[in-house]
């Protein structure tokens, strides 16, 4: 065993998921995204004195619904706090978040996670367990601004208060993953699963989900937990795998070196690729948390918690699992396939005008697929309604298209929103399934070319290839390859008659 090996990682995330209200946590300022800086404030958000915070409800029930997909209890008394630090993106001078009585805890999920080849391919998946400590509701502060883009003047800093006061659950897991790719695996089970029940937008660039890791490593079969290093503001999946690998490594040679650990704050320097210090522990926040004294304690009626959990949707797991059971899906295909919700309806609905279940998931995995990301769609907005791409698939299996005509039509009805009948009949697709139609024209190839039937009847069978390519050409590739085949056959060996 070499001495790499003598080591495990535990790994503990805080995610900050943004909650899709229209409005902002304690007050009516809309959340948009984009706005005129500072367009979206008022006294509230701007933390002036005397305005009083507000309670979003549309915010409890969003966070009610993420807090029952990732199976936490919800608690019918929560407290709201204030954190207090300095940033001049505050203006209050604290935070109200949630401390020692947090919305939820207890959670438990569970994730499909697999560690990766060298080119990042999947190798072997399995089930994790995962522990949720805690899920609660806090604010986001604005947003400073230093680089002296878009106009601002060179050197100086701004602030844009639109996303101050927008509503955001964080969800702290246990310590309970040993690799990078698992932490990976569950950011991304976390951000399906929040667009599953429609509550967070998933949109990483947008920061509408956002990772702090905390990371140690230890002997393996140690129970101790290593001196921890949070590694902040990781902003994509790929920063969080990149910056949970760097640091593993990091501390594993620390230790081998003879050396110690100390705990301390991180970030993630993407251009070199490694994580670089912050703040050591000396210079943690003391974040003098106390009890919110404007806003009254959040009371959960058990009957309204009940009711929500009964009305959750199918999760993405789940619908995974079924996908294979009822389908006859690979897992990879129903991995696919269920990504998004809004897929894995259009699909079901592929299937139920009657199209076998692999047949409709081929063409959605690839010939969809493939349409959508060329223009940068998404299956929202695909004009292309499940009933039509059924129809279409319809006519290649009654054989009135062939199906390399299917993905020209395909592409056509991607374009234009016509169904498939339509186009066919404008543009005269039709593939020609008529013997009547089809047996002179095959009549006139053969005669064409009196010499290569001569041959193909002395014995050179490799010839009849060459005859299909023929037929095909003269009908366009309208032809039905199938009758073309019946046909010759019949006509080249002289039983045609
Ligand atoms: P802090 O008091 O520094 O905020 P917490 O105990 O609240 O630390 O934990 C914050 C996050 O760090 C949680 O996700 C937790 O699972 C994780 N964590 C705690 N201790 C460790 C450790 N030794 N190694 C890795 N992760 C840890
Ligand atoms: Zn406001
Ligand atoms: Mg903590």
């Amino acid at each position: 065993m070499n001495n790499r090996e003598k080591y495990e990682a535990v790994i503990g995330l805080e995610v900050h998921a943004q909650l899709k209200t229209a409005s902002k946590l304690f007050c009516g300022c809309s959340t948009r995204f984009g706005d005129e800086p500072n367009a979206n404030t008022c006294p509230v958000c701007l933390g002036l004195p005397g305005a009083l915070p507000v309670l979003n409800r549309n915010a409890v029930l969003m966070a009610a619904k993420a807090a029952l997909a990732l199976g936490c209890q919800i608690n019918p008394v929560s407290l709201f706090a204030r954190k207090n630090y300095f940033y001049p993106d505050l203006p209050k001078g604290y935070q109200i978040s949630q401390y020692d009585r947090p919305f939820a805890e207890h959670g438990v999920v569970q994730i499909d996670t697999a560690e990766r080849d060298a080119h990042g391919r999947p190798l072997q998946w399995q089930q994790k367990t995962i522990r949720l400590t805690r899920l609660h509701l806090e604010e986001d502060a604005g947003k400073s601004i230093h680089d002296g883009s878009g106009g601002l003047s060179e050197g100086a800093s701004y602030v844009d208060l639109n996303r101050a006061g927008t509503p955001l659950i964080e969800i702290v897991s246990e310590p309970d993953f040993r690799s990078s790719w698992q932490a990976y695996d569950y950011v991304q089970y976390l951000r399906q699963t929040l667009q599953y029940v429609d509550v967070c937008d998933g949109n990483m660039e947008q920061g509408d989900l956002r990772c702090d890791a905390n990371v140690s490593v230890r002997l393996k079969g140690s129970d101790q937990l290593g001196t921890k290093v949070e590694i902040k503001n990781l902003n994509s999946f790929r920063f969080l795998q990149r910056a949970l690998d760097y640091e593993i490594e990091r501390q594993i040679a620390v230790l081998e070196s003879g050396g110690q650990l100390s705990q301390e704050t991180r970030l993630w320097n993407e251009r070199e690729n490694k994580t670089v210090s912050m703040r050591s522990k000396e210079y943690a926040h003391d974040y003098r948390y106390f009890p919110e004294p404007d806003l009254p304690p959040l009371v959960v009626h058990p009957e309204w918690v009940a009711r929500l959990k009964a009305e959750l949707p199918e999760l993405p797991g789940a619908r995974r699992r079924r996908f294979v059971r009822a389908y006859g899906l690979s897992f990879d295909d129903a991995t696919t396939l269920t990504a998004t919700r809004p897929l894995a309806d259009y699909y079901e609905a592929v299937v139920k005008q009657g199209i076998q279940p692999q047949t409709a998931a081929n063409w959605i995995i690839s010939e969809l697929t493939f349409l959508l990301k060329s223009a940068e769609q998404e299956i929202t907005q695909c004009r292309i309604k499940p009933e039509e791409l059924a129809a279409l698939i319809k006519l290649i299996e009654r054989g009135a298209i062939s199906g390399k005509m299917g993905k020209t039509v395909l592409q056509q009805m991607f374009n234009t929103g016509q169904p498939a009948e339509q186009i066919i009949e404008a543009q005269g697709l039709k593939q020609v399934s008529d013997p009547d139609r089809l047996q002179p024209i095959i009549e006139s190839v053969l005669a064409a070319h009196a010499r290569e039937v001569e041959a193909f009847r002395a014995g050179k069978e490799q010839l009849f290839g060459f005859f299909v390519g023929q037929v095909m050409k003269a009908t366009k590739g309208q032809a039905n390859p199938q009758l073309v085949n019946e046909l010759l056959r019949r006509l080249l060996h002289g039983d045609g008659e």
